[in-house]
């Protein structure tokens, strides 16, 4: 069954209507993609880092999927709990893994020169991945792998509440808006996902090796730069 293609309840055609009640009520899931849970009820106590923490200590040393056999470090996040945007990305890599930080190799890099090209620095956002640990070379997560930690992305998400959520690449965009579809198909609007405003772009993985699409990524920014400044 394909997702509803529309963000607008204005413009749904009667199927996409009938979609998008289901998918929100719950009743309509996607095979392989976990729905995302219920927005945790505010308001929470603490202050977002607090909140965080609580978080993080949830996760502890995790081994609740097969994943946790073969990493050096969890790769939890990094960045400004109180941040108004958050990126999330797919999975930590090689480097990512040696020093337990997300986007530190040459995707990383890049994300920072998206960044400067945003006005902002890495102490401006929050950055963290849909996995916490590092797929065996760098494959595609997988369905039970990914259900299993998204859970705790959304602990993280509920805990800094961002104003907006980036997300990078086909893997975070389909588990965050539990859908399935491309990333051209996913990108160029904003989603609402349990409140939350998601704009979809290219992993900086991705644009290193097809430099052709950086124009592309930077309307998708451009469009993140609009909501944050248009956004209460
Ligand atoms: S990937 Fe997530 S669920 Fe799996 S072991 Fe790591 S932290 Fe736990």
């Amino acid at each position: 069954m394909a997702p509803p293609k529309s963000t607008s309840p204005d413009r749904d055609t009667p199927l996409q209507a009938t979609l998008r009640f289901a998918h929100a009520s719950g009743a309509w899931v996607v095979p392989g993609v976990a729905p995302p849970p219920e927005r945790a009820a505010e308001p929470d106590v603490g202050a977002p880092g607090s909140r965080l923490e609580r978080v993080r200590d949830a996760l502890g040393e995790c081994t609740r999927c097969r994943l946790s056999a073969g990493r050096t470090h969890l790769v939890f996040g990094v960045g400004n709990p109180d941040a108004d945007l958050m990126f999330v990305g797919e999975a930590p890599g090689a480097e990512e893994d040696r020093r337990g930080e997300p986007f530190v190799g040459r995707a990383g890099q890049l994300l920072d020169r998206m960044l400067q090209a945003m006005g902002l620095t890495r102490r401006d956002v929050y950055i963290a991945n849909v996995l916490k640990c590092r797929p065996p070379g760098n494959r595609d997560p997988g369905g039970d792998e990914a259900a299993t930690c998204t859970p705790f992305l959304w602990q993280q998400i509920d805990a800094i509440r961002p104003r907006v959520i980036c997300a990078l690449g086909t893997h975070a965009a389909r588990n965050l808006l539990a859908v399935e579809g491309s990333l051209a198909s996913l990108r160029g609007r904003v989603h609402r996902c349990r409140g939350w405003a998601v704009v979809v772009t290219y992993h900086p993985a991705y644009l290193l090796r097809t430099p052709g699409d950086k124009r592309k990524t930077w309307q998708d920014l451009q469009r993140v730069m609009g909501l944050l400044a248009t956004s209460t």
